[in-house]
């Protein structure tokens, strides 16, 4: 079975990798065949294969040998581990299926982040549909949990990004609103904690090996992402020990 999810996740991959181009492009994901971006060549069937096709052709185009970027594969593979991981966590339950989706647009969410310091709009959309999808399948959560998550965190980066005069982006601030939903008031806070502490901790790092300055702005779109993802899995547990740890359990 877990063949299966991995294999599953690499297709599905390839297509994140095609959303991840075109999106910021505005051109369509679905009509238009997979092309090289250097020379245009419509790729052949064998050369699509996810991961695989990317070795054979040790990262260079058939027929204009121009490089193919490394995130290709990586993007491929994260999803599939994503959704390994959404397998042995959640097992075949209903609510598996906005969750995986889930994976695959924060996927897609943080290299558009990267790449343009932009979130889509309509991946934030996606993210509400499934939440309300995810609130509905999954009986650990009520409606009360993500009406809560939904203003949870959102609400306070809102007001930090008036006063602080656009500290904030608009688009991390709607993805903590629409993630909110989709997983609860309890893990969109354990999600943001996590993405704080992970944002702080690389930025410090980068800046101590000089790699970024001060002032230089880091995308915090997969930042969050991570959060995200950490506290869907591992939110429960996160929370248990925590209070476990300041000795209230
Ligand atoms: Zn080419």
């Amino acid at each position: 079975m877990e063949v299966l999810v991995l294999v599953f996740g690499l297709v599905i991959g390839s297509f994140l990798n095609v959303c991840i181009y075109r999106i910021p492009r505005k051109e369509s994901v679905v009509t238009v065949p997979s092309h090289c971006t250097g020379c245009n060549v419509k790729l052949k069937p064998y050369d699509l294969i996810p991961v695989f096709s990317f070795l054979i052709l040790k990262g260079r185009c058939r027929t204009c040998s121009e490089k193919i970027s490394i995130r290709y594969p990586v993007i491929e593979s994260l999803n599939a581990l994503l959704y390994l991981i959404c397998y042995w966590r959640f097992g075949f339950a209903f609510h598996i299926i906005p969750k995986m989706i889930l994976c695959s647009t924060l996927l897609v969410i943080s290299a558009i982040d990267i790449d343009t310091q932009e979130i889509p709009n309509g991946s934030v959309l996606l993210i509400i549909i499934l939440g309300l999808a995810n609130i509905f399948m999954d009986p650990s959560l009520t409606w009360k949990d993500g009406l809560i998550g939904f203003i949870a965190v959102s609400v306070p980066m809102l007001i930090i990004a008036l006063i602080s005069n656009g500290g904030m982006g608009g688009g991390d601030i709607k993805l903590m609103a629409a993630a909110g939903l989709f997983l609860g008031w309890k893990n969109i806070l354990t999600a943001f904690f996590i993405a704080c502490l992970i944002a702080g901790f690389s930025g410090m790092v980068l800046i101590m090996i000089k790699k970024r300055g001060r002032k230089d702005k880091i995308p915090f779109g997969p930042f969050l992402a991570f959060g995200l993802l950490t506290a869907m899995f591992l939110g429960q547990d996160i929370i248990q020990w925590y209070l476990h740890f300041a000795g209230i359990l």
